[in-house]
């Protein structure tokens, strides 16, 4: 490593004293300048992979177990993180307090299909969504009603009154984007409890999103609406929403008992995390490489998004352990609570606007911890323009494109103040079948295409600190 190192620094040295010689015209220096980032690119994908420090780091972040906000698990990785960026010599690191929404699971979920004349009683693999209210205590009965939409629901006038309402429209395996295709399913999680409730439903059964049939339950957000009654709202595996779906054609009425016994608690304090690589030229311009330190409470929240925030510590360890200064700050943060509430990422951005911090850009990993293919990019179209002439110095990592699009949820509130927002966008096949369940687990993730990711983070915040 050190030999490495020697090596980049001194050809930055010799490049960057080249590059502002006066006895060179224009073209030259542009040439000298893509030169020299070009090897700097190399030199960090080779640091990178062989002596990359995200996949051991979210060894150590996953043996905490899940990390929902307020639970004594995102506390530990608070603390953790916070070692872990003092340990590495990461400067000005720091918490900034947060209250989280408290919610719990609760030990009971559970739920069957009652006396049905072909498959008889039927335990049925559901979870509550987050979020959720109880059912009372000896659970909801009732006949379950199908519907693919909430028009279709809304036609059905008073037929889902005293019902079960089964939203069984499936994740669109057709869409190669398969965030797209999440996009197009998910308002049946976020909403159903709202909806069903408004036509006099007693409860939401919401099929899992995911393309992937299995009998693990995908939990995830989801909202009621002041003054609308609430009803309890779980989440049942893909295998048993079809196999639903085939009895209620095969015997028309199909009946459903259903127990939960989650709550929400009164707000709980957190934190984020954050630390960083002090700007030599401007140290109060700020670059943000970020993820969620807060997952659902299934499986450890490998993907979603251990892996973004290993990747964003990694990112500014690699420019570290390369010599690098940065002529802007770099910072690593943390976002506490994305996934049922956004408050760190609304805290965070609060904090910078009262401060009149200056935000150069912000970045976030948070689409799983796969082999990296581009990055997304939220900003007007001169910036987007600019950044996208940049694809072929990420090449090395596997990035192949730039272009305009989202950065991420806990980065939005800063893109709402005009700060340019990027998101890494990893391969997307297998992300949905992990996401927000049991198989969210650190063997799913496989430590090369982390690591390539944390190199293309490092990159692009790099050039941003260098050309912006
Ligand atoms: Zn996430």
């Amino acid at each position: 490593m050190q030999a490495r190192c020697f090596q980049l620094k001194t050809v930055l040295i010799i490049s960057l004293a080249l590059f502002f010689s006066d006895k060179l015209d224009a073209q030259d220096q542009v040439i000298t300048a893509k030169t020299s980032y070009q090897d700097l690119t190399k030199q960090i994908v080779n640091t990178a992979l062989h002596e990359g420090k995200a996949y051991e780091m979210l060894v150590d972040l996953t043996k905490l177990g899940p990390r929902l906000s307020g639970s004594p698990q995102a506390a530990a990785a608070v603390e953790l993180t916070r070692q872990m960026m003092e340990q590495l010599g990461f400067d000005n690191v720091r918490l900034q307090p947060i209250m989280v929404p408290h919610w719990v699971r609760g030990p009971i979920e559970e739920a069957a299909v009652i006396n049905s004349p072909t498959m008889g009683t039927m335990p049925l693999t559901v979870c509550a969504l987050g979020g959720s209210i109880a059912t009372p205590e000896m659970g909801v009965v009732g006949e379950v009603i199908e519907v693919k939409s909430f028009e279709e629901l809304r036609s059905l006038g008073k037929k889902a009154e005293g019902k079960i309402v089964f939203f069984n429209r499936p994740v669109d395996s057709t869409k190669m984007n398969t965030f797209e295709a999440y996009g197009g399913a998910v308002n049946q999680r976020g909403n159903g409890a709202i909806e069903a409730a408004k036509v006099g439903g007693i409860a939401a059964l919401v099929r899992s999103m995911t393309t992937r049939l299995d009998d693990v339950p995908h939990t995830g957000g989801m909202g009621y609406e002041d003054g609308a009654p609430k009803i309890p709202a779980a989440a049942i595996s893909t295998l048993d929403a079809e196999m639903l779906t085939r009895l209620i054609v095969q015997n028309k009425k199909v009946v459903v008992r259903m127990k939960l016994t989650c709550q929400t608690l009164p707000d709980a304090p957190s934190a984020n995390v954050m630390g960083e690589i002090t700007g030599s030229e401007k140290p109060d311009e700020i670059i943000v490489v970020s993820g969620h330190l807060d997952s659902w409470d299934k499986g450890t929240g490998a993907h979603d998004d251990g892996a973004g925030c290993m990747q964003a510590i990694e990112a500014v360890r690699l420019l570290k352990a390369c010599g690098l200064k940065p002529k802007r700050t770099i910072r690593a943060v943390m976002f506490m609570n994305e996934e049922n509430g956004l408050r760190g990422g609304e805290e965070y951005a609060r904090e910078a606007a009262e401060k009149k911090i200056k935000h150069t850009a912000a970045m976030e990993s948070d689409r799983g911890g796969f082999a990296p293919r581009g990055f997304t990019v939220q900003a007007d179209s001169m910036i987007v323009s600019r950044i996208s002439k940049w694809a072929h110095l990420l090449a090395p990592t596997g990035v192949e494109y730039i272009k305009s699009g989202g950065g991420g949820a806990d980065i939005w509130p800063l893109s709402r103040q005009g700060v340019p927002a990027i998101g890494l966008v990893p391969e997307s096949h297998r992300y949905f079948d992990y996401h927000h369940s049991d198989n969210d687990t650190i063997d799913k993730v496989n430590e090369r295409e982390l690591e390539l990711g944390a190199a293309a983070m490092a990159i692009m915040a790099y050039l941003i600190s260098e050309e912006f």
